[in-house]
């Protein structure tokens, strides 16, 4: 019953539970907290599915009698089971090093790009705004600014962007970027872009890496608030909001209303979090192997 207990973990984990979660409000008072439910979710998925995987063929070899079992039922069972975990990891991992590679080339690109378009009048004057990383102001009508993470990281800002923050939502919006580097966050979205990507059509869906992606921002908001004040940060997100722009009219929402979760609802949030790896493991795996274990002749 193993299998069938973690497959059907594995597709809750992949779909109905995300879909809760993601219509929840309160994980956007917890962002860093969330981020990580989120993350042991999308972990007790994959080890589900893996753990599905190697336990369906054993437990159908168990059902035979005992004599039946031995010589090369077993050694089927095994080459079954490993390869069907094997293709499961295999493909996460692949889709995962060939979006570092890709990633990483048209960052590269960007970064020329942004290098290359930079005004630099402008830029040197922004060097005493309170950034770390390199500054670079493009010319434009739009007001934005994001990051360009790797090893050599550049924040990019545009003219209008500048003529439209006072001097203190501009230090809010380069704490913001600054947040985003110093913290890797590209790194945990890419990790959500992988899984959904490698997760077969039927069963993915893209509510986990779109929610953490706002998570991500409004982690980086609390930084721009701690850096200046929830006034400058909200101020930047009204001069950034564009019409029709639903994740920073919801940023902008919950720094107006400094919504901002207490210790207790953190706490839980990572209880969870640790809980959703846990339990499936004492509940199922374990018993699992204690019998797996001895009726393959290990631990006998
Ligand atoms: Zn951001």
């Amino acid at each position: 019953m193993a299998s069938v207990w973690l497959a059907v973990l594995a597709l809750a984990l992949a779909g109905p539970v995300p879909s809760a979660l993601a219509r929840a409000r309160w994980p956007q008072r917890v962002p860093r907290a969330a981020i990580v439910l989120w993350q042991a979710i999308a972990l007790a998925a994959v080890l589900a599915a893996v753990g599905s995987a190697l336990a369906a063929p054993e437990e159908l070899l168990r059902a035979l009698d005992p004599e039946d079992r031995e010589g090369t039922p077993m050694i089927v069972a095994v080459v079954v089971a490993a390869t069907l975990a094997g293709l499961i990891v295999v493909r996460l991992v692949g889709v995962l090093v060939l979006l570092a590679v890709r990633t990483r080339r048209r960052r590269a690109r960007h970064r020329d790009m942004v290098d290359l378009l930079d005004r630099a009048e402008r830029s040197a004057l922004l060097g005493q705004a309170g950034a770390k990383a390199v500054l670079r102001v493009l010319d434009g009508a739009v007001p934005f600014a994001y990051c360009v993470p790797g090893r050599a990281p550049r924040v990019v800002i545009t003219e209008a962007a500048l003529d439209t923050l006072d001097a203190d939502e501009l230090r809010a919006v380069l704490a913001h970027e600054q947040a985003h580097l110093d913290a890797r966050h590209d790194l945990v979205r890419e990790g959500f872009v992988a899984l959904h990507q490698a997760f077969p059509v039927l069963v993915r869906s893209r509510q986990a890496r779109d929610v953490v992606g706002l998570l991500l921002e409004m982690l980086a908001d609390d930084a721009g608030r701690r850096r200046c004040s929830d006034a400058a940060m909200a101020g930047a997100l009204e001069a950034f909001v564009a019409a029709g722009d639903t994740e920073t009219v919801a940023r902008l929402e919950r720094v107006r209303a400094r919504r901002c979760g207490g210790r207790a609802l953190a706490t839980g949030t990572y209880l969870a979090a640790a809980a959703v790896v846990v339990v499936p493991t004492v509940a199922v795996v374990i018993p699992w192997l204690s019998e797996a274990l001895p009726a393959a002749g290990v631990l006998r």
